[in-house]
């Protein structure tokens, strides 16, 4: 029996978690689930998985579904103390990291210092402070399995080979929903075709940076830190089928990918199972019937937040975190209508051409890097609305 926290359960990635739980009991145990903004979808949870403390954002929140679930409300904590509280809860075994943006990294930390494996979707964590969690990682002794499709990809098309026989990391990407829209078209994109991914179903803030590509962009980040390769060793393939998950290329030549369909359950359950395989009620992968894969180089001048995350990761220190904390704003912003979609690449490259890189020597200087980018981008958006 392994027992699971799961932050944010609420969303894209932990509701997934959830149904694989729901369909192997004899498996896995619910000890902890946090959540942001859906009281009422956690409150759900709660019933149905009984866990022994639930975290959410705020007090108010915590009172409010303390309320609601009555004589069944389990312990229910509040901020990013009690989301740490959950991911290092004494009975936990594994944390799945699922928690949308830079407010992950605290209780992501947590989980690793009190030396809980982690299944880590949660990519902006490893873009904000790579390094640092990767100490950690190493310190502690716990295992990171990736969550993230691609990197999970990699994760398995790297197992029974030697590291020293690595040449190079392809990710793949869709292309998103404006994969083929001239620049022209890309300026008047609204939020709602954005939203729209062909391929899969995900939490907001990731459909938009799938869009703009910023989703590759972090992910070659997250990349570079967990197979602790140099950014000039991994690269992007726009793969529009969504079929081949990722690559590793070796020396000799041979290119080892992994497939399936598009469908987060299986990187989430090989994360949860690993070395296992959990049977999944998922339809087999026809590649007959996908008749074509397709691959393509990245065009870095109608998608330059790809360019931009690569440029951080050159510039090396807080730079990574000020892009990916600038991205969290300028996404937000485009989501209410005040910045337009082009708008978000320049949003994030002001910010990081203002910005002096410092060493990331510690998780508070992520956390400062990370408020400034913040309110830097701010700033800037408001100078264009003036
Ligand atoms: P989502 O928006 O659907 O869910 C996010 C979860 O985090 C929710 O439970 C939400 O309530 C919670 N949350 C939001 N803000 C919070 C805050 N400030 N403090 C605490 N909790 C907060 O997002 P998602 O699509 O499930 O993505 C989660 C993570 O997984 C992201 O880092 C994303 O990049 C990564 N990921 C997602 C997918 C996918 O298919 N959805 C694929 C790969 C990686
Ligand atoms: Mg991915």
């Amino acid at each position: 029996m392994k027992n699971l926290c799961i932050l944010g359960s609420t969303g894209s990635i932990g509701v997934s978690t959830l149904d694989i739980v729901a369909a192997h009991p004899e498996r896995y145990r619910v000890v902890a689930l946090t959540g942001g903004n859906n009281l009422e979808r956690l409150r759900e949870q709660t019933l149905r998985f009984s866990p022994k403390v639930v975290a959410v954002v705020s007090e108010q929140d915590a009172l409010r579904l303390k309320e609601s679930l009555g004589a069944q409300a389990p312990e229910i904590l509040a901020g990013v103390e009690g989301m740490a509280a959950c991911a290092s809860h004494s009975e936990a075994d594994m944390v799945v990291s699922a928690i949308v943006g830079a407010a992950g990294l605290v209780p992501t930390m947590a989980a690793i210092e009190a030396g809980k494996d982690v299944a880590l979707a949660n990519k902006e964590t490893l873009v904000a402070a790579g390094p640092l969690v990767m100490e950690a990682v190493r310190r502690r002794g716990v295992n990171l399995f990736p969550v993230d499709s691609e990197h999970s990809a990699i994760f398995q098309s790297l197992t029974g080979h030697r590291r020293a026989d690595v040449q190079r990391l392809i990710l793949t990407a869709s292309g998103g929903p404006f994969r083929d829209s001239s620049l022209e078209e890309l300026r008047g994109v609204t939020p709602a075709q954005a939203l729209a991914h062909p391929n899969w179903d995900m939490g907001r803030k990731i459909s938009i940076d799938s869009a703009t590509m910023m989703n590759k962009g972090l992910e070659v980040i997250e990349a570079r830190w967990l197979f602790d390769l140099p950014a000039d060793r991994i690269g992007v393939h726009i793969h529009p089928q969504s079929i081949v998950h990722s690559m590793v290329e070796y020396v000799d030549g041979s290119v080892i990918a992994q497939m399936g369909i598009p469908d987060m359950k299986t990187p989430i359950a090989y994360a949860l199972s690993y070395p296992e395989r959990l049977s999944l009620p998922l339809p087999p992968l026809d590649l007959c019937a996908v008749g074509t894969l397709t691959f393509d180089q990245p065009d870095t001048e109608r998608f330059a937040c790809l360019s931009l995350a690569y440029q951080a990761l050159e510039s090396g220190g807080t730079a990574p975190a000020v892009v990916n904390a600038a991205n969290e704003v300028a996404v937000e912003a485009f989501l209410e209508g005040r910045v337009a979609f082009l708008q978000i690449p320049e949003v994030i490259r002001a910010a990081l051409d203002r910005h002096r890189s410092e060493p990331l020597d510690s998780i508070e200087a992520a956390q400062r890097a990370d408020r400034w980018g913040r309110a830097e981008a701010r700033r800037i958006i408001q100078t264009f609305i003036a």
